[in-house]
């Protein structure tokens, strides 16, 4: 079977074995971040509908589970906002009734649980992976650029209430962006409001290659480790990993193109690429799936694993 909305499963730094699962197209989203490393937002909305045939997504759910995939979680993610798919809660269910033994994770930007009907719709998630990097109107605006409906205390208030009802995990990730979320005064408004989450992770994150704008920079490991203490005693990580951005831009290319022009060849695994190319397998990876986002790359199963082909 063809997968047009499963991808991976990719190895990832959070999640380890991760199934993931795309219920928009590229790119619905409720945010258009100026960070954002699968690019700008076309479709800026916080209408929830049926983006992708929920029947369609089910169908290749069961093809993918019923082969029994050792995996650590499924995870909706992909290149847009899951929660703005009305049917994510009958796709948990789903998972949940016939194949108990996956943990199920989403991703999200946190705008839509101020909803009651989208909070009861996921209560059934093993771990809430929520992003909040700002908690002022002003700085939410410049950084998240959000859908104009949208109000960031209400955003807010939705993260708390689904935090003191939900059973399972919760790892909160902040996005810094210099200049935006990194003054004492936001930093603190983010703590207070952290505080009230309770997250069982802050992850702190920053980028680590090139966004939608590219007069971004990350933060330095320096100014990282400030944050962090600044935030404690909440249980703060720091997930970014520091590279100088000319280093990730140049490398970004060359790569990219490498892995472009080996798979137009022939079909190769992500550890048929890295032997090949001499290049750790979590940054084929971190390749692998971007150019998959964008939809350069496709992959089909095979014994000896997962093979990417250039489109
Ligand atoms: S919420 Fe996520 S997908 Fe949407 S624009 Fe922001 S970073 Fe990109």
């Amino acid at each position: 079977m063809k997968y047009n909305h499963l991808f991976g499963p990719v190895p990832s730094r959070r999640l380890g074995i991760s199934l993931g699962v795309d219920l928009v197209p590229h790119k619905v989203c409720s945010l258009n971040c100026i960070y954002c490393e699968v690019g700008k937002t076309t479709n800026l909305t916080i209408e929830r509908k049926e983006y992708i045939p929920l029947n369609d997504i089910l169908s290749e759910l069961k093809s993918y589970l019923d082969n029994d995939p050792e995996l650590d979680y499924i995870t909706f993610s992909g290149a847009g906002e899951p929660l703005l798919h009305n049917g994510i809660g009958k796709v948990i269910t789903f998972i949940k009734e016939n194949y108990p033994q996956y943990k199920l994770a989403l991703l999200t930007n946190s705008t839509l649980l101020y909803d009651e009907n989208v909070r009861k719709e996921i209560s059934e998630i093993d771990l809430l992976l929520p992003s909040l990097d700002a908690v002022s109107e002003k700085v939410f605006k410049k950084l998240n650029r959000p859908n104009s409906k949208l109000d960031n205390n209400k955003i807010v208030e939705g993260l708390i209430r689904f935090s003191k009802d939900f059973s399972g995990k919760i790892w909160l990730e902040v996005f810094i962006v210099p200049g935006l979320n990194d003054t004492i005064e936001e930093l603190e408004l983010l703590k207070t409001v952290i505080e009230d989450i309770s997250p069982d992770q802050v992850q702190l994150n920053t980028l680590d290659r090139p966004g939608t704008e590219n007069w971004i920079h990350p933060v330095t490991k320096n100014r990282m480790e400030e944050i962090a203490e600044l935030l404690k005693p909440l249980p703060v990580e720091i997930i970014a990993k520091f590279q100088s951005r000319n280093k990730i831009r140049s490398y970004h290319k060359d790569v990219e193109q490498q892995i472009i022009e080996t798979i137009k060849r022939r079909p190769c695994t992500d550890k048929d690429l890295s032997e090949m190319l001499g290049i750790h397998i979590n940054e084929i990876n971190k390749y692998l799936s971007e150019l998959l986002h964008e939809g350069s790359v496709t992959f089909h199963q095979q014994e000896r694993g997962l093979f990417f082909r250039a489109k």
